[in-house]
C-alpha cells in the first residue's frame, strides 16, 4: 500500500530471554500452590532459594535462586493470598528478569509495582537487603503499604523511609530487610552518614540490591545530578554590579553564543569593555587555579575567601551572569513563583522541588530576575545519583521506556533490558509526523488538527516543550474556540483534578512534559462513566508538538494512549525550526519543497527528523560520558577519604596519632582523671573535623578548577586531564594537611570530661545543614547549564 510507511504501529521487540521466561513462567503454573497451607507455601519459596548472610569476600551477600518456577509459583499465591492480586504472567516475566538483574520494560498500567515486589521478595529470601527506589517519597510510603502484606507473609521486614522521619526512625527501618525510598533521601542519607563522629550516629544499612523504578529516569536522565548538603556558613558573593554590566553587554560585540546553545564566550573586546567598566586592570589576572594547587600553606587559601574578588574570580562571575541572562530562559527552564525561581526539571516538565544550580548560577539567575539573591551556604559533600547506584552490589529496574535508553544502561551500568510484552496487546495507532517548514506552519496545522479531531468526540492530550509553548498554544486554542486545560509547572496543584477530567469526551488538555509519565488517564474520566462513548470514538489521542530531545521522551507521551489494550492515537507536528532538527541538524541542508500550508510530505524529511533527532541523543550521550569521567574521579577520592574516615571512627587511631604528638599534654590529661574513652572521643572529634573541613575545601577548589578550566579551555588541548592533573595535586596532600591542623588544633584545645571544645578556639560545625539537588545535568536542562557547558568542552 502507497500509505504503509505513513502509519507505523509501536511494536515491542523479542529478545532472546523472553522465551526461556516465558517457559519458566508456564512451568510455575496458574495454580500450583492453590492448595498448600500458609506454612507450606513458605517452605516452598525458601526452599527454592539458597540464602547466605555471609559476606566473606565483601562483595555482598552470595544466596541465589536455585528453582526459579517454584519461586514465582509460591510468590503469585502469596500475592494472590495476601493482596488479593493473582499476577499476570507477564508480571512474573518481569520478575524473573529483575532477579536476573535486567531492566524491564513494560509499559503503563501495567503493574510494575507488583511485579518489583514480587522481586524484592526473591531477592530478600536470599538475604539481600533490598532497597526500593521509588519516584517520590509518597509513592515509597504507598507501595510500602500496598505491598506490605506480602512481605510480612513471607517473615520479611519492611518500611519507608520519608522525609519527615528522624534519624531514630530512619535507623530502624533502614535495618529491615527491604526498604521503600526515593532516590534523593537514600543520597541525603549517605551524605549524612558521612559526618558522622560516633559509629552509633550512623542511621544507613549496608544494603546490596537496589531494584529502581522509573529506571531510565533515575538512571539516564538524573544519574549526573549532585545531591548536596550544605551546611550554614556564610557563602557566595554578590553580584549586583556584575548583572548590570552584562545586560549592558551585546552579543556578536561583546560575546558569542555557540550554536547549540550551550556556551557563551566573551570576547577580547567583551573583556576590555569589562574590564573598563569594572575599574579594574585586568580579569586575566590573579588567583589562577593553577598556582594554588602548588600552594601547601593553607593559611593562603583560607584567606583568599575574604579578600576583594580577583581579576578571575569576576571572570568567573561574569561568565555565570551572562549564562544565566542568555542562555536560561524563564519559563522554559525556570519559572518565577512568590519571588522565587523555581527550576524545571527537564525530562519531567514539572517544578524540580528540590533541586538549584550550582551557587553562583543560582545567585546570578535571581539578579537577572531583580530577585533577592539567597545566600549560598558551604558545600559540605556530594554524590551524584550514578556513584550511589555504584554502591549495590546488583541494581535492577523496570520502567515504561527502557529500550530507548539501552545503550546507556549499558555503557554506564552493564545493564541489559527485557523487554515484557504487554498483558492485553496494545491497539494504539501511531501515525507519521507531520514536518513544517516553519514552527508558525506547525502550530497553525496542530489548531486545525485539534479543531478538527475535535468533532469526533475523541479527548485529546497535547504535549509541548516547555511552558511557554504550553501556554501560546492554549491561547491559540481559546482563540479558535477551543476550551482547553493546561497542565504544566506552574498550575501542578490543579494535575490531579485535570487528569481526572483529560479522558472525557471531546476534551482537549494541554500538557508540558509532565503528562508524559505516571500520570494515568483513564477513558471517560477518574470515575470512567462516559468510557463506552470515548472508546466507540476511538480512545485519546495524543498530539506531540515538536519532538522532544529523544525518542524515549517521544514514546513517554504517545504512552498515555492506548493504555491495557484501550484504543487510542498518536501523532507528532514537527518543525525544520524545532531545536532537536536545528541543532541535530547543523550544518546538513535538506533539500525538499513545502507545499502551500508549509507541509513537507517527502518521506527523507520523516528520515531527516529522525536522523537529527538521533544526532541530538548522541550528542548527549557523549556529554554524559564525559561528565562521568569527570564525577567518577571525586567519586574515587571520596572512597579513600570514607575508608580513612572508617578507620578514625572504628578505632583509637586518632588518640593514638594525637598523644604519639603530644606526649605531654595526653599525661596530663590522663592525670587528670579523664576517661580514655572521652580522650578517644575527643581526639577522633578533632580529626574528623579537620578531615571533613578539607575535604569541603577541596570540593570547593574543584569547582573553582572547573570553572577555571571551562573558561581557558579554548586553547587546551584535552581539560579533563587537565582537571585530573590538577585535582590529584590538590587531594595529595589532603590527609596530611588535615593532620597536621588537627595536631595543632590538639595542642590548643581545652578538653574536659565533655570532650573537646573545639567551639572554643573558633572549630565550629556548620549549626545547621540542609540538602538538595544541584540541577547540572546536561541532559535535563536542555538548553545547558555550567556544568553542561563544561562536559561540552571536555569532548
Ligand atoms: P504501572 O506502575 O506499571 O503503571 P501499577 O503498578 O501502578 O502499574 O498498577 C496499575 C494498576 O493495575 C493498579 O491499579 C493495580 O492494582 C492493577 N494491577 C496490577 N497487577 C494486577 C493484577 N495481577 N491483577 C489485577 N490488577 C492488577
Amino acid at each position: 500500500m502507497a500509505f504503509d510507511w505513513f502509519w507505523k504501529t509501536m511494536g515491542t521487540f523479542p529478545t532472546k530471554n523472553q522465551k526461556k521466561s516465558k517457559a519458566v513462567v508456564a512451568q510455575a503454573g496458574a495454580d500450583r500452590f492453590r492448595e498448600a497451607s500458609d506454612a507450606e507455601l513458605r517452605e516452598a519459596a525458601t526452599s527454592a532459594v539458597v540464602k547466605q548472610d555471609l559476606d566473606e569476600y565483601g562483595q555482598g551477600r552470595v544466596g541465589r535462586v536455585v528453582d526459579d518456577s517454584k519461586l514465582l509459583g509460591a510468590m503469585r499465591e502469596g500475592a494472590r493470598r495476601t493482596l488479593y492480586l493473582s499476577p499476570f504472567d507477564v508480571q512474573m516475566q518481569g520478575t524473573l528478569r529483575l532477579l536476573a538483574g535486567d531492566v524491564v520494560e513494560m509499559a503503563t498500567g501495567e503493574g510494575k509495582t507488583l511485579a518489583g515486589a514480587m522481586a524484592a521478595v526473591g531477592y530478600a529470601l536470599q538475604g539481600k537487603r533490598v532497597h526500593v527506589v521509588t519516584v517520590n517519597s509518597y509513592l515509597a510510603a504507598r507501595d510500602d503499604a500496598w505491598m506490605g502484606p506480602m512481605f510480612d507473609f513471607f517473615g520479611l521486614s519492611h518500611g519507608a523511609i520519608s522525609e519527615d522521619l528522624n534519624s531514630d526512625e530512619r535507623r530502624d527501618i533502614y535495618a529491615r530487610d527491604v526498604v521503600f525510598s526515593a532516590i534523593n533521601e537514600l543520597g541525603f542519607d549517605v551524605l549524612r552518614d558521612q559526618l558522622i563522629t560516633k559509629r552509633e550516629d550512623q542511621v544507613r544499612s549496608e544494603a546490596d540490591v537496589a531494584i529502581i523504578d522509573e529506571a531510565d529516569s533515575v538512571m539516564v536522565d538524573e544519574a549526573l545530578v549532585p545531591l548536596v548538603l550544605a551546611g550554614s556558613e556564610p557563602g557566595a558573593a554578590p553580584m549586583g554590579q556584575i548583572t548590570e554590566l552584562v545586560k549592558s553587554m551585546k552579543e556578536q560585540e561583546h560575546f558569542l553564543i555557540s550554536e547549540d546553545h550551550r556556551n557563551v564566550f566573551l570576547t577580547d573586546a567583551g573583556a576590555s569593555y569589562a574590564e573598563r567598566k569594572l575599574g579594574i586592570e585586568s580579569l586575566y589576572a590573579g588567583g589562577d587555579a593553577n598556582e594554588n594547587a602548588d600552594t601547601t600553606d593553607a593559611e593562603d587559601q583560607d584567606s583568599a575567601v575574604s579578600a576583594e574578588p580577583t581579576g578571575a574570580e569576576l571572570l568567573v562571575q561574569i561568565n555565570v551572569a551572562l549564562h544565566a541572562e542568555h542562555l536560561l530562559q524563564r519559563d522554559v527552564h525556570y519559572i518565577v513563583r512568590e519571588d522565587k525561581v523555581l527550576l524545571i526539571d527537564g525530562s519531567r516538565g514539572r517544578v524540580a522541588d528540590l533541586q538549584r544550580w550550582p551557587d553562583g548560577l543560582q545567585s546570578a539567575v535571581e539578579a537577572k530576575e531583580g530577585l533577592q539573591v539567597t545566600e549560598g551556604g558551604r558545600i559540605l559533600d556530594q554524590i551524584t545519583i550514578q556513584a550511589l547506584l555504584g554502591m549495590y552490589h546488583e541494581v535492577c529496574g523496570m520502567t515504561g521506556t527502557a529500550l530507548a535508553a539501552g545503550d546507556q544502561l549499558r555503557q554506564f551500568y552493564g545493564l541489559n533490558v527485557s523487554v515484557i510484552e504487554p498483558n492485553v496487546p496494545t491497539q494504539r495507532f501511531d501515525e507519521a509526523d507531520h514536518v513544517y517548514a516553519s514552527a508558525e506552519e506547525r502550530d497553525e496545522a496542530v489548531i486545525a488538527h485539534i479543531l478538527d479531531i475535535q468533532g469526533s468526540g475523541q479527548p485529546q492530550l497535547v504535549g509541548t516543550q516547555d511552558v511557554a509553548e504550553s501556554e501560546h498554544i492554549a491561547h491559540a486554542l481559546e482563540r479558535v474556540g477551543v476550551e482547553c486545560s493546561v497542565l504544566n509547572a506552574k498550575n501542578h496543584e490543579a494535575e490531579a483534578a485535570v487528569i481526572a477530567e483529560a479522558g472525557r469526551p471531546g476534551r482537549v488538555t494541554v500538557s508540558t512534559q509532565m503528562a508524559g509519565r505516571g500520570t494515568d488517564i483513564k477513558l471517560g474520566g477518574a470515575d470512567e462513566s462516559e468510557r463506552d462513548e470515548v472508546v466507540e470514538a476511538g480512545g485519546l489521542h495524543v498530539v506531540g508538538v515538536g519532538r522532544f530531545r529523544s525518542q524515549r521522551l517521544d514514546n513517554q507521551l504517545r504512552g498515555r494512549a492506548g493504555r491495557q489494550g484501550d484504543p487510542g492515537s498518536s501523532v507528532y507536528f514537527v518543525s525544520i525550526e524545532d531545536d532537536v532538527v536545528s541543532v541535530g541538524g547543523a550544518g546538513e541542508e535538506l533539500q525538499a519543497q513545502p507545499d502551500e500550508d508549509g507541509l513537507l510530505k517527502l518521506k527523507k524529511v520523516l528520515n531527516f527528523v529522525d536522523h537529527c533527532q538521533r544526532v541530538t541523543e548522541g550528542q548527549m550521550l557523549d556529554i554524559h560520558a564525559t561528565t562521568w569521567k569527570y564525577n567518577k574521579l571525586i567519586k574515587d577520592q571520596r572512597d579513600i577519604i570514607n575508608g580513612r574516615r572508617d578507620k578514625l571512627l572504628d578505632t583509637p587511631t586518632a588518640w593514638d596519632d594525637l598523644s604519639y604528638h603530644n606526649v605531654d599534654k595526653a599525661n596530663a590529661l590522663k592525670a587528670e582523671g579523664i576517661s580514655e574513652e572521652v580522650l578517644e572521643q575527643a581526639a577522633r572529634d578533632i580529626m574528623l573535623f579537620h578531615l571533613d573541613h578539607e575535604w569541603s575545601e577541596h570540593l570547593a577548589y574543584l569547582d573553582d578548577v572547573r570553572e577555571s578550566i571551562h573558561l581557558r579551555a579554548i586553547a587546551r588541548e584535552s581539560p579533563i586531564d587537565e582537571f585530573h592533573r590538577m585535582s590529584i595535586a590538590a587531594f595529595g596532600d589532603l590527609a596530611e594537611r588535615a593532620v597536621a591542623k588537627a595536631r595543632q588544633t590538639f595542642d590548643e584545645v581545652t578538653i574536659t570530661s565533655e570532650g573537646a571544645q573545639l567551639g572554643d578556639i573558633g572549630l565550629h560545625k556548620p549549626s545547621a545543614t540542609w540538602t538538595y539537588m544541584v540541577n547540572d545535568n546536561p541532559l535535563s536542562s536542555g538548553g545547558g547549564s555550567v556544568i553542561g557547558s563544561i562536559a561540552q568542552m571536555f569532548r
